[in-house]
């Protein structure tokens, strides 16, 4: 890869730790039968105005299973928290198909449950960044510089309208 541009790089390096910490929580806490491993990390404020970081990886240990995608698990653990908003999500995982539009981008994008569920929580706002990871979940952590792994940067309204989602309602439910 020739590289990232300046402007993604800028935007996602200073979220390098979070990055970090979903790369490690698929590696130890994902579970899929088939090694299919997704690890998420949430940057969110908290009441007292200070940030704290919840993580997540994906549950599905047998095909026969209802699959809990990494995202979900780190937002509910955040909700349960008391989170007061998240400001940055992060997805790693390999690249897969998405399931509900057909559409496939360069990183592993939430699924189209994530996207209807996650997306759409108060915790989650149009500014909200989402960086979504290439990883193989093998253990190994992104270099300092990003250099050679591959990164998109999303918000949920980009997310949405790449995957052709229907139009989403985020108020009064
Ligand atoms: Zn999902």
């Amino acid at each position: 890869m020739a590289g990232h541009s300046s402007a993604l790089l800028a935007a996602v390096l200073p979220h390098y730790d979070l990055i970090v910490c979903a790369a490690r929580t698929a590696a130890e806490e994902a579970a899929h039968y088939g090694g299919f491993h997704v690890g998420a990390a949430m940057r969110v404020i908290m009441p007292s105005g200070g940030y704290k970081v919840f993580k997540g990886g994906n549950q599905k240990p047998s095909p026969d299973v209802k699959k809990i995608c990494a995202e979900r698990v780190a937002i509910d653990r955040a909700r349960t928290a008391g989170a007061v908003r998240v400001e940055v999500v992060v997805v790693t995982g390999k690249l897969k198909r998405d399931d509900e539009s057909g559409q496939m981008g360069e990183t592993l994008h939430p699924c189209g449950v994530c996207r209807d569920e996650v997306l759409t929580d108060p915790l989650i706002q149009d500014d909200t960044l989402i960086i979504t990871v290439l990883h193989a979940n093998d253990g190994s952590i992104p270099s300092a510089d990003l250099a050679g792994v591959k990164i998109e940067l999303h918000t949920r309204g980009s997310l949405w309208s790449f995957h052709g989602d229907h139009a989403h309602h985020t108020h009064g439910h």
